[in-house]
């Protein structure tokens, strides 16, 4: 049974337990928006066992998937505070299958569905994360939040015994993906033709991983394909994306493509453990003459790729014909649809076109087919968008496809940046996940250049991380802004250990500060001691800045902790070590004097 289906019977799975303790909300919450279709959990019942492309054990494959299951003996409470056959039977689940929840609207009140203490405060739920809490702030019911902070997730990544799997050395850890909870991110790698190697793709999902990414697609179209994505399954514990035409036509030019090898296809990378399949299905043969006004025409290798087949054989989207059997198959292992966006705008100059609206109109019919079919579905959008027109993307898409999941790339709000989409995307997917987008697939420097490394995938998850966490403060995700407030208060009150713990990625701004001042003091190299403003306020007892309880250093100087061998690397990068401002005032003899009265454990020029 799928989660779709589970939750349609009123069913809360073990997987919707999870989701419900990374979001801080009610496991019945979680379960009443995959039963209406607004959230997935991509969970493949292989990924889940970690069964490395074998066959589960047994019918408690599932309860086993649980991340505490292996160290819980205990048969009959598994540690979440709920009987298990109870969960498993449904008898938990209060309200009818279907049952609307009563938040509506584009914003998310949290109202009526925060977790409270007798459902996730108090579990004895035993993932073992680094830190026992995590953001926003130190609130106990955040302690497994969905944005884990880089070092949060470093340790996790590392843990040799967390989330093992059967066989596998990892085992998914469910998610959940709606715009009425946080907003995800997506990471794409892969090998290409012209460089592949299994290594060096496990090594970018790690990184993709540790700087939060929350799902990754692999892309791959170069090298051993099969043991790439089997590696990449076995090493993940985010659910994993792809598309299988790409290893349809290895070996094989498109027109040769038979119905047979699409299904063969899709069950073979379903029984590897893959969650969410790309489906370009919505391209349709009757709207190909929509894009011949276009100035870059299909951008999407997919939609292309199968353009050409229709062309050719002058029939329909096989895609789109198998769309039953193909649901079948995935329906057996519980593997989500991605309604591809095969008619995405591949530039400004295309958006919104009558080819990209009408593909989003077959979308929202397949994912009425699938839903009926048990399958959960999202749906994939665009692309290149002028900034002013991504809200209208957002509010379109949730009507024609019935508030299915919104999976955007990017999109990038201008054409002439090459270089730097990163960032021309980062600021479309924002837009986009305060309209509502509920995972935004992010974009490298190296798009449309070049194939992205291990750095590249670094700085395209931090800028969607930015995107992300924007549009949640803006949406009003519960919590989200909380986070902020508190790295407000440790800034405030020039508690630098607690502005780089709380800091989502706190170790490149310790390496930053520590570049110029390795000492933790009240006042940075920015400003340098007598202009710091912040130190100033302190100061000023009637304003009360930076006085907030439990944010206060534990000395007004200390010596930094010292980098790690990673920091050390990355500040090599950037050069020179600028002087800070004391170091730079006109009387040497009163730079001394300034460091020796207020950081008291090492004078600078000494
Ligand atoms: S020196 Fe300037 S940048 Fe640094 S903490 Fe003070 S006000 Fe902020």
């Amino acid at each position: 049974m799928t989660q779709l289906q589970s939750a349609r019977k009123g069913i809360i799975t073990p997987e919707m337990i999870r989701v419900a303790q990374r979001e801080c909300v009610t496991p019945e919450f979680i379960r009443d928006e995959v039963a209406r279709g607004r959230l997935v959990i991509p969970a493949n019942i292989r990924h889940l066992a970690g069964s490395a492309g074998a066959a589960p054990n047994d019918a408690e494959t599932r309860i086993l998937s649980r991340p505490d299951a292996a160290r819980d003996s205990n048969p009959v409470d598994r540690g979440n505070g709920f009987p298990q056959k109870e969960v498993r039977e449904g008898i938990l689940a209060p309200a009818a299958a279907n049952s609307k929840s009563a938040a509506g609207g584009n914003g998310h009140s949290g109202n009526g569905h925060h977790a409270n203490a007798s459902t996730i405060g108090n579990s004895s739920f035993d993932i073992r994360h680094s830190t026992p809490t995590g953001h926003p702030g130190h609130r106990p019911d955040a302690a497994f939040w969905a944005n884990q902070t880089v070092a949060q997730r470093w340790a996790v990544i590392n843990d040799p015994n967390i989330l093992r799997g059967q066989s596998a050395p990892k085992r998914l850890d469910p998610m959940g993906i709606g715009r009425m909870v946080t907003t995800k991110i997506n990471a794409n790698i892969g090998a290409s033709p012209v460089k592949s190697d299994t290594a060096l793709e496990v090594e970018k999902l790690n990184w993709a991983q540790k700087y939060g990414a929350d799902t990754l697609m692999d892309l791959s179209t170069g090298g051993n394909l099969l043991e790439c994505r089997q590696a990449i399954i076995d090493h993940s514990t985010i659910p994993i994306g792809t598309v299988p035409i790409y290893s349809m036509i290895i070996g094989r030019s498109i027109e040769d493509l038979t119905y047979d090898d699409i299904l063969k296809e899709v069950e073979r990378q379903a029984k590897q453990g893959v969650d969410y399949f790309t489906i370009h299905a919505g391209v349709l043969l009757e709207n190909l003459h929509l894009i011949r006004k276009r100035i870059t025409g299909l951008v999407s290798r997919g939609g292309s790729l199968l353009a050409k087949w229709m062309i050719v054989h002058n029939k329909q989207n096989p895609m789109f014909t198998l769309f039953d059997e193909i649901s079948a198959i995935m329906r057996e292992y519980d593997v989500t649809y991605s309604l591809g966006d095969g008619v995405r705008p591949g530039c400004i100059a295309d958006a919104g076109d009558a080819a990209q609206i009408a593909e989003l109109e077959a979308l929202g019919e397949l994912t009425q087919r699938a839903r009926e079919a048990g399958v959960q579905v999202m749906v994939e959008g665009p692309g290149h968008v002028p900034l002013h027109e991504i809200a209208w993307n957002m509010q379109i898409q949730q009507k024609v496809c019935d508030d299915a999941p919104f999976y955007v790339l990017g999109p990038l709000v201008t054409d002439v940046f090459p270089g730097y989409d990163h960032i021309t995307s980062c600021i479309g997917a924002t837009e986009a996940a305060r309209a509502g987008a509920a995972m935004l697939c992010y974009v490298t420097p190296k798009e449309h250049v070049g194939l992205p490394k291990a750095d590249d995938v670094k700085q395209g998850c931090i800028a969607y991380k930015i995107a992300a966490h924007a549009g949640d403060i803006a949406r009003g995700i519960q919590g989200a802004r909380q986070w902020d407030d508190d790295m407000s208060k440790a800034r405030a009150a020039l508690n630098w250990p607690k502005q780089f713990e709380i800091a989502f990625d706190g170790e490149t701004a310790r390496a930053l500060h520590d570049e110029d001042l390795d000492v933790d003091t009240d006042f940075c190299a920015m400003c340098g001691h007598d202009w710091c403003s912040m130190r100033i306020s302190k100061e000023i007892q009637e304003f009360a800045s930076g006085k907030a309880e439990g944010f206060q250093p534990e000395k007004k100087a200390m010596k930094s902790p010292g980098l790690t061998p990673e920091q050390i690397q990355l500040l090599a990068h950037r050069g020179k070590k600028h002087d800070c401002h004391s170091d730079n005032v006109a009387d040497a003899q009163e730079a001394e004097r300034v460091q020796r009265e207020y950081v008291q454990v090492g004078v600078s020029g000494q």
